[in-house]
């Protein structure tokens, strides 16, 4: 086996320099590419790229190859599938394979009671079936989501995202209804609480201020939150944020929304993340993860919820039959071993960072669960200034080492990797990112 990392030309390299020409000339400058990866083949946690070049991946194309890069398994029931049959629209036929799915969704969701499926394509769109569905069945306008959020793109999501400006700028007016609260930012609470001791006090801003100010309980359908913010800098919400959340919503009658997009699928060494906390929601929105790389989002919800009608709501792809032979093997893999993988290496990988706060006056906070873990850089550990042009700096020296990762928020390093990565592959990543921090570090000190 070849070496991991292992960087055998100038990054990038000539045929990587030759794609990214002609990218230029035809594909949407919309996308945010941090470093010139060209990827030619992948398998577990490790990408090729078209110069022959070796990277330790630790981004999993923003943590969605969960089973490693083409597991064998997953790519065999796709291969199966394909050759049965492609596409037949769950929205107007049967098949199995979206019945078994669904099935399997209904044991493992965080979702007390039977539970339902609505399938579709990404996470933006299990977003709009969650919000659709609220609204649907509550007969309430409004929706409450946090700063910081990041919920999808399309502009039902986009009103709920509040992640960075200009994902919004020049896209407005947003969908109305929709209002933002402040979400646990423990490492800097506006509060000077802690954690440990804290009530979650930062909620009583929805009932002191939005309840009693802006809108009224009963017109809210819904709180959507993720359990740890992903694009929002990987924040982990404390337990007793989400169970005080759980409680202010059930008091007034509104649904708890659940948005593991990126936090679910045994990324966090549970199988989605609001189990740390033991706090049961009401409507669940799950993708990236759930089928290795395939595309797939679902609306997961209580039964009783998703009473919608024949025609309210439907996708012509969602739930392909593909995706579909994907998630059901995903799902095997991460209770067979992935998911205890996600939380023992993750605790490895966590300490490992951590332990390089001694060395690196960069890195202000490590903080995550499993293998969902940011690393945020600030230029004074006092002031806590954020330190965003040494966090893409960082990002860039790691990918010129051979290690992928990526940003989050304006100033954390994220490392999501697939959920296969081994321990020595951990150390290889703490090793590369020390090695990062140090150049940063020395060429700031300049
Ligand atoms: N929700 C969360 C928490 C996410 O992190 C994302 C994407 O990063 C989305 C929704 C949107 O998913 P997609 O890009 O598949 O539409």
């Amino acid at each position: 086996m070849a070496p991991v990392p292992d960087i055998k030309t100038p990054l990038p390299g000539p045929n990587a320099r030759r794609l990214m020409e002609r990218d230029h000339a035809v594909v949407s400058p919309s996308y945010t590419r941090s470093y010139p990866l060209v990827i030619e083949r992948a398998s577990g946690a490790t990408v090729e790229d078209v110069d022959g070049n070796l990277f330790l991946d630790c981004a999993a194309g923003i943590a969605v190859t969960c089973t490693g890069h083409s597991h064998p398994d997953v790519v065999h029931a796709i291969s199966q599938q394909a050759a049965r049959f492609l596409h037949m629209s769950g929205t107007d036929f049967y098949y199995e394979l979206q019945v078994r799915l669904a099935e399997e969704i209904a044991g493992v969701a965080p979702i007390e009671g039977p539970v339902r499926s609505f399938f579709g394509n990404s996470g933006t769109e299990a977003v709009e079936g969650c919000l659709k569905l609220a609204r649907y069945v509550t007969e309430r306008p409004n929706i409450i989501a946090f700063l910081g959020a990041f919920h999808g793109r399309t502009m039902g999501a986009l009103a709920l995202t509040a992640s960075k400006t200009a994902q919004r700028r020049r896209f407005g007016p947003f969908m109305p209804g929709v209002f933002h609260a402040p979400f646990a930012d423990c490492y800097r609470c506006r509060l000077g609480l802690t954690p440990e001791t804290c009530g979650a006090e930062c909620l009583e801003f929805i009932e002191d201020q939005l309840f009693l100010h802006v809108v009224a309980p009963d017109e809210v359908a819904a709180v959507i939150v993720e359990p740890i913010q992903g694009e929002g800098g990987y924040l982990v919400a404390p337990d007793q944020f989400l169970q005080r959340l759980r409680e202010l919503t059930s008091t007034h009658g509104i649904l708890l929304v659940d948005d593991e997009v990126q936090s679910g699928m045994g990324r966090t060494g549970r199988m989605f993340a609001i189990e740390h906390a033991g706090v049961k929601a009401d409507i669940v929105a799950m993708a990236k993860g759930i089928a290795s790389g395939m595309p797939l989002g679902v609306a997961a919800a209580r039964a009783d919820l998703m009473t919608w009608h024949a025609g309210t709501h439907a996708s012509t792809f969602g739930g392909n039959p593909v995706s579909c032979a994907a998630a059901l093997v995903t799902l095997k893999l991460l209770k067979e071993s992935l998911i205890a993988n996600a939380a023992a290496v993750g605790a490895y990988l966590k300490d490992g960072l951590t332990n390089l706060m001694a060395r690196h006056p960069l890195v202000g906070d490590v903080r995550g669960r499993g293998l969902m873990i940011g690393v945020e850089l600030v230029r004074d550990r006092q002031t806590k200034e954020r330190a965003t042009d040494e966090r893409n700096d960082v990002v860039k020296a790691a990918f010129a080492r051979g290690l992928l990762v990526l940003g989050a928020g304006s100033n954390t390093v994220r490392f999501s990797p697939p959920l296969v990565l081994t321990r020595a592959e951990a150390e290889t990543a703490i090793r590369i990112f020390d090695d990062a921090l140090g150049e940063v570090e020395a060429a700031g000190a300049r």
